[in-house]
């Protein structure tokens, strides 16, 4: 059986003076961070819904709710990790992602390589089958003046045995 189903994850966060920028598990030097009850991790939260919806189960606010003090300023690569255990009960595995971070800054060229590195460790895929991209708002609207930063991943799962 070749059953291939894909995923979309969507995430978006304020930025916040005081707070750390963490994207995709790597640690980015800036002078905001994001803001939110986990590490704020926008990146990971997107691909953790995109793998959740491709396996048809509950997203990750279902799975890990803000409201639960034991995610408080959790470390996003454990939810991955725990969502991964999730998608692999359910009868899937990854098999590859792709990625948008929307952000006005800092600029991510620099760092592209290491985050997708990051999220295919997390995955247990080789590097080439994460592809992280990133794209500005044109000083328009929340990414683009800088208010919020975002991420949307595509992720396509397979039969896992
Ligand atoms: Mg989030």
């Amino acid at each position: 059986m070749s059953e291939f189903r894909v995923g979309i994850g969507y995430d978006l966060h304020r930025t916040a003076e005081g707070r750390r920028l963490v994207l995709g598990g790597v640690e980015i030097p800036f002078e905001r961070g994001l803001a939110g009850h986990s590490d704020a991790d926008v990146l990971l939260h997107a691909v953790t819904d995109a793998l959740l919806g491709a396996s048809s189960l509950p997203d990750i606010g279902e799975l890990f709710p803000d409201t639960d003090p034991a995610y408080r300023d959790a470390d996003s690569a454990k939810l991955l990790t725990a969502a991964l255990e999730r998608v692999r009960s359910a009868g899937f595995a990854p098999h590859n992602v792709d990625c948008v971070v929307h952000a006005e800054q800092p600029k991510l060229s620099a760092h592209k390589r290491a985050i997708a590195a990051r999220i295919a460790q997390l995955l247990g895929l080789p590097p080439e089958r994460v592809n992280v991209k990133a794209k500005t708002g044109e000083g328009v609207g929340a990414i683009g003046t800088g208010a919020a930063i975002a991420a949307t991943v595509v992720a396509l799962v397979t039969p896992h045995r």
